[in-house]
């Protein structure tokens, strides 16, 4: 844990106790700060009483008392209103801050020099994340991976000049962490997404743009408008820029072509990585997240060899187009996490022989903005509450067939994919739609999935054997 010293002997209201909530309040409590804890719902300040934090409900307390409210990144901020909370702070003038905020406050306290790496973007995050972990990990480095991507920042080891930090970031975190200032900022992609929480565009751009701004060196995906006009700004105020595209040769920063990435500096141009091959990293966007990943690396110093060889053993995120199993010469892959058509149109422009297990709680527009893949599509299997409006969609394009749960899914189409005579048959579960028809949460499918196809894979060793 980091105990935080930044509010040592000062009172402190804490709002939101679940997973990170709880780590925050104790590590406040840790430095010596009196904390006064509370959440709107009732076992949640149960659980956190019970691991010792001082708890009290804030509507009866004087927040003129208080030296800041400390928020988790789930409680409305602004949008679509402010949490009662924020309404009694700003009524005070207290500040608002989250955990991240407070980790940056520690880091330039007790170690101004230590490492510290933050992750931003509407896709990518958590991959690119990873991926920079595994990177320093391959080099050797004690690495502390947390933030947005599941680990609670405060609950890591404490900043330290022979250690790195590496950060995945939401807009909410980014949105409670005024003077967010890492070693490196990357700033992957802006596209419209959690509107509901932060209004308009220009303000959830905005949030995204402090994390680069802050930063000693960005490293910016310039390919959407949004980004590309953040790094031009960040130009004119001199910030280092690390430029990144898979669309188009950059003069200075790192391309993407054809899954080689390209590092030019005054148009000298030098191949830095070939993708092809891993597994884990196929398809434009992940060059989009390899490329991030490479140029923080090299800002940080790692050597282009070590750089190298930890993106050949990425092992890539469960439910990202992960490979889970080989059957003869059929691939089985869990994308499970595409929830939407834009993300299983990052799968299915991947692979080019595909046995297509798609459905779910479908997702306003279906899957009609997915018609130039059709073609790679040899069969889909059809699941859940979705299944009639995407057979409807397909219907004279593609083969379908009505599965409806992915046991019966997965059976018919390892069985078509086996009877393929073509190299690499792909079985791939990208459903386009949410999972909440049939499963709590998309981790809960793509571990069915996986389940399914491993026994699969068990029964085949052993036909092999015998
Ligand atoms: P996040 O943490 O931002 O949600 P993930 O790394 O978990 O992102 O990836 C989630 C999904 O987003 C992937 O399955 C893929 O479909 C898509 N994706 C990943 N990286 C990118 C990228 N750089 N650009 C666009 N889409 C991406």
């Amino acid at each position: 844990m980091i105990p935080i010293t930044s509010f040592a002997g000062k009172s402190v209201a804490v709002f939101g106790l679940g997973g990170s909530g709880i780590v925050t309040a104790q590590a406040l409590v840790a430095g010596g700060a009196k904390v006064v804890a509370w959440d709107d719902n009732a076992e949640s300040v149960a659980k956190a009483a019970a691991a010792g934090i001082p708890t009290g409900d804030l509507r009866q307390q004087d927040f003129a008392g208080f030296s800041a409210l400390v928020l988790s990144p789930g409680v409305p901020l602004t949008h679509p209103v402010p949490h009662w909370t924020v309404d009694l702070a700003k009524a005070t003038g207290i500040e608002i801050i989250g955990d991240i905020e407070l980790f940056c406050r520690e880091r330039r306290a007790t170690a101004p020099g230590a490492p510290f790496i933050a992750i931003t973007g509407t896709n990518g995050k958590s991959t690119t994340t990873a991926l920079i972990a595994h990177l320093f990990r391959t080099a050797g480095w004690d690495v502390q991976l947390g933030g947005n991507i599941g680990t609670a920042i405060l609950s890591l080891e404490p900043p330290a000049t022979d250690r790195i930090h590496i950060v995945e970031c939401s807009s909410f975190q980014i949105d409670l962490a005024p003077t967010i200032d890492p070693t490196v900022g990357v700033l992957l992609n802006l596209t419209e997404d959690h509107l509901d929480r932060h209004d308009t565009m220009e303000r959830y751009a905005a949030i995204k743009a402090r994390l680069v701004r802050g930063a000693d060196t960005a490293v910016i995906g310039i390919d959407d408008e949004w980004c590309a006009t953040i790094a031009s700004d960040l130009d004119a105020i001199g910030k280092p820029v690390e430029r990144l595209s898979v669309r188009r040769p950059v003069a200075t920063g790192f391309y993407a072509d054809r899954g080689r990435i390209f590092e030019a500096d005054d148009a000298v141009v030098r191949q830095v990585a070939d993708l092809a091959g891993i597994g884990s990293l196929r398809g434009a966007h992940n060059a989009q997240n390899a490329a991030a990943a490479i140029a923080t690396a090299r800002v940080i110093g790692l050597s282009e060899t070590v750089i190298v060889a930890g993106l050949k053993s990425f092992p890539g995120l469960a439910h990202r187009m992960e490979e889970v199993a080989r059957i003869g010469k059929v691939l089985f892959v869990n994308d499970s996490k595409a929830t939407n058509a834009d993300a299983a149109e990052k799968a299915l422009s991947s692979f080019d022989r595909i046995y297509w297990i798609a459905g779910g709680k479908p997702k306003t527009g279906g899957i009609t903005s997915l018609a130039p893949y059709f073609p790679r599509i040899v069969k889909a299997y059809l699941i859940g509450a979705a299944a009639e409006e995407f057979a409807a969609t397909l219907a004279g394009k593609v083969d379908t067939v009505m599965a409806g749960t992915m046991d019966a899914a997965v059976a018919a189409a390892a069985r078509d994919a086996a009877a393929d005579g073509a190299a690499e048959p792909v079985v791939l579960l990208s459903p386009a739609c949410a999972s909440y028809d049939q499963y709590r949460n998309f981790e809960i499918r793509g571990d069915h999935f996986r389940g399914l196809v491993q026994a699969l894979a068990g029964a085949h060793s052993v036909a092999e054997v015998k």
